[in-house]
């Protein structure tokens, strides 16, 4: 630290991105990426936007917003694009939140929802997960603050209904509550069409998982108007060139062939399914997930220790330390013979074992 920095930030505790090291090549299934490229519509339209990289891009992304509103089946003004979504999230903290409107979040979620409370000076509650790791409906009935729910949750891939969203929307109407919809599309509906009955609902969104555009940054966010007008506000205080031409070119053409997304989708939800049947046969227990991910552990062998052992084996997958659930790993689902070899690498582990 330097003698400069704030004390502000002094027990500020960064997010930890999962790890992407250089020293081999492997099969990357620890960031919940998508293994597919994205549809050559992107790739084509963002490189003819590289040529106009010496001028600003549109800080309205109105051509993209109007695309993905049509898409959604929402209107222009209910609609903010973002930096990745990570963005729309930090802007929902720092445009709802504040020590007079504290939020709540389940105590094992999106690790990054914590940073961005303390960042942004935020008191937080982290409301437990039942030991089956569901979220316990009735522990966000009228609990009067703002709520970020990741839905399906992460790491676990449990989803809520929509009704058990609506109920929690329905019940806190002085209060904002984000759901975060990152894993959305794969296996369940999106909870966005309660935006025309809520004012308190704003719907987060990306692009980085079952559209393949990590690379390029993009999310969105989605609720009514004056909600999005307060987060353009901060959109419009702190970057308000936050898409960059290349992103918003490719977003488009991402959206032109919505067939793709939905067959990698599917794709996705098979392999997934090949996955946790496999891992099943070899006795490992998991979560009913229905994100592009399992997470799964083994009676007889330290979750650690196999994140481990996989990783020798030049197959990365995501391990957390948080004891509750330092004996999983959530691993993403890639293309079939990426999970084909890594069946085959847990077999030789448990045997080695
Ligand atoms: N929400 C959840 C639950 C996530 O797992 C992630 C990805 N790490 C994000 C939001 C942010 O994704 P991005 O910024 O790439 O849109």
């Amino acid at each position: 630290m330097s003698r400069f920095f704030s004390s502000k930030y002094k027990n500020l505790i960064p997010y930890t991105p999962g790890e992407q090291p250089k020293d081999t090549v492997y099969v990357k299934l620890n960031t919940n990426e998508s293994p597919f490229m994205p549809s050559d519509k992107a790739i084509k339209y963002a490189s003819e936007a590289a040529k106009k990289l010496q001028l600003y891009p549109d800080p309205e992304c109105r051509e993209l917003t109007e695309k993905l509103a049509d898409t959604v089946g929402v209107k222009y003004e209910n609609v903010l694009v973002t930096n990745g979504s990570d963005e729309i999230l930090n802007f929902a903290f720092m445009a709802f939140c504040d020590e007079n409107h504290p939020v709540v979040f389940p105590d094992i979620t999106y690790g990054f929802y914590s940073v961005f409370a303390e960042i942004n000076n935020i008191p937080y509650e982290e409301i437990p997960l039942s030991p089956d790791f569901t979220i316990n409906v009735n522990d966000y009935i009228g609990i009067n603050k703002n709520i970020f729910i990741a839905n399906p949750n992460a790491p676990t891939g449990i989803a809520l209904t929509l009704s058990e969203i609506e109920e929690i929307v329905k019940s806190n109407p002085d209060n904002v509550v984000v759901i975060d919809e990152a894993y959305v599309d794969f296996g369940n509906e999106s909870c966005i069409p309660l935006i025309n009955k809520y004012d308190n609902l704003l719907v987060t969104q990306t692009f980085s998982k079952s559209r393949s555009m990590a690379g390029a940054r993009l999310g969105f966010g989605v609720g009514c108007r004056e909600l999005i007008n307060d987060l353009n506000t901060i959109k419009y205080s702190t970057n308000p060139y936050n898409i960059n031409r290349m992103t918003m070119a490719a977003g488009i053409g991402i959206l032109e062939d919505e067939a793709c997304t939905k067959a990698n989708c599917k794709t996705i939800t098979e392999n997934r399914e090949f996955t946790a049947e496999e891992l099943k046969k070899l006795g490992f227990e998991m979560t009913n997930s229905t994100a592009n991910f399992v997470f799964a552990k083994h009676p007889e062998m330290d979750g650690n220790e196999i994140y481990l052992k996989l990783r020798e084996k030049g197959i990365l997958v995501r391990h957390f330390s948080k004891k509750e659930i330092s004996q999983y790993n959530r691993i993403t689902i890639g293309a079939r013979n990426e999970m084909e070899m890594l069946v085959n690498a847990l077999k030789e582990i448990l045997k080695e074992n």
